[in-house]
C-alpha cells in the first residue's frame, strides 16, 4: 500500500483484528456483488470505501424513480441509466483506488460460473430465487464463500455459506428449490428503506471479515431481523444430507 492508502485505511489498520495484513488482503481481494439494488447499494459502498481492490457489480436493470427510496448507489440524475454503470460511478467517487467492473446483465450460466470462480467472496443481493439458487450452485462448485441477504417489508435475513468448510450447509439446504417458499419481490411489495441498509451493511461486514480473516463467521445460522420491534433472532440449520447441490455426489 502507498502512503495515501495507509491514510485512507488508517482506521481499519488501527484495529488489531485487521491491521496492515488484513487491510492488504482487502486491497488484494475481489468481491462479486449480484444486484445493485437495495442490498447491493450499501454492501458495495462499504466494500469500496473499505478498499476491496476489485468489485464486480452485476445488475441488468435500469434506475427507476421507485428505486431511489432505498437504492442509495443511484441518484435522481441517473434515472434511466443502467444500475451497474450508475453504481460504478458512485463507487469510483467514493474510492478511486478500487477497480469496479460493471456487468449490465443478469448473470447466468457460464458467465456466472466464471465470475464466481474468479471471486474471493460473493454477495447475493438479488431479488429472486432463481438467481439465488444459481449463485449458490456456482459458489458450491467453485468453493467460493457466499454472503446472502434478503429484505422485504420490515423483515430482514442474513446467512453466510462457505463450502470450503466440509459438512457445512449451502443455501439450498436452507431453502430447497421448488420448496414451499413464496416468491415475494421488492419490485411489487413494500420494503422499509433502512432495512435494506441494515442487511446490506451486514453483508459487507461479513464479507470483509471473511476477506481479512477477522473474527468468526457463523456458518449454519440464519439471522432474522424484525424491523418493527428491532428484535434479532437466529435459527441454526445443518447440511441437508440429501441436498442435491452440496451433499449428494459431492466429494466432500
Ligand atoms: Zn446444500
Amino acid at each position: 500500500m502507498n502512503d495515501e492508502q495507509l491514510l485512507r485505511y488508517s482506521r481499519h489498520i488501527l484495529l488489531d483484528e485487521i491491521g496492515i495484513e488484513g487491510q492488504q488482503r482487502m486491497v488484494n481481494a475481489r468481491a462479486l456483488v449480484i444486484g445493485a439494488g437495495g442490498l447491493g447499494s450499501p454492501a458495495a459502498l462499504y466494500l469500496a470505501s473499505a478498499g476491496v481492490g476489485r468489485i464486480t457489480l452485476a445488475d441488468g436493470d435500469t434506475v427507476d424513480l421507485t428505486n431511489l427510496q432505498r437504492q442509495i448507489l443511484h441518484t435522481h440524475e441517473r434515472i434511466g441509466e443502467l444500475k451497474a454503470r450508475s453504481g460504478q460511478v458512485a463507487l469510483r467517487q467514493i474510492n478511486p483506488e478500487v477497480r469496479v467492473d460493471a456487468i449490465a446483465s443478469r448473470l447466468a450460466g457460464e458467465a456466472l460460473a466464471a465470475q464466481v470462480a474468479d471471486a474471493d467472496v460473493v454477495l447475493d443481493c438479488c431479488d429472486n430465487f432463481a438467481t439465488r439458487h444459481a449463485v449458490n450452485r456456482a459458489c458450491v462448485s467453485h468453493r467460493t464463500p457466499l454472503v446472502s441477504g434478503a429484505a422485504i417489508r420490515f423483515a430482514g435475513q442474513l446467512a453466510v455459506f462457505d463450502s470450503r468448510q466440509h459438512g457445512t450447509p449451502c443455501y439450498h439446504c436452507l431453502f430447497p428449490e421448488g420448496g414451499d417458499v413464496d416468491e415475494v419481490r421488492c419490485a411489487v411489495m413494500g420494503v422499509f428503506a433502512p432495512l435494506t441498509g441494515i442487511i446490506g451493511a451486514m453483508q459487507a461486514a461479513e464479507a470483509l471479515k471473511l476477506i481479512a480473516g477477522a473474527g468468526e463467521t457463523n456458518l449454519g445460522r440464519l439471522w432474522l431481523l424484525d424491523g418493527l420491534s428491532m428484535d434479532w433472532r437466529s435459527v441454526k440449520f445443518g447440511q441437508d444430507p440429501s441436498c442435491p447441490v452440496c451433499a449428494l455426489g459431492s466429494v466432500s
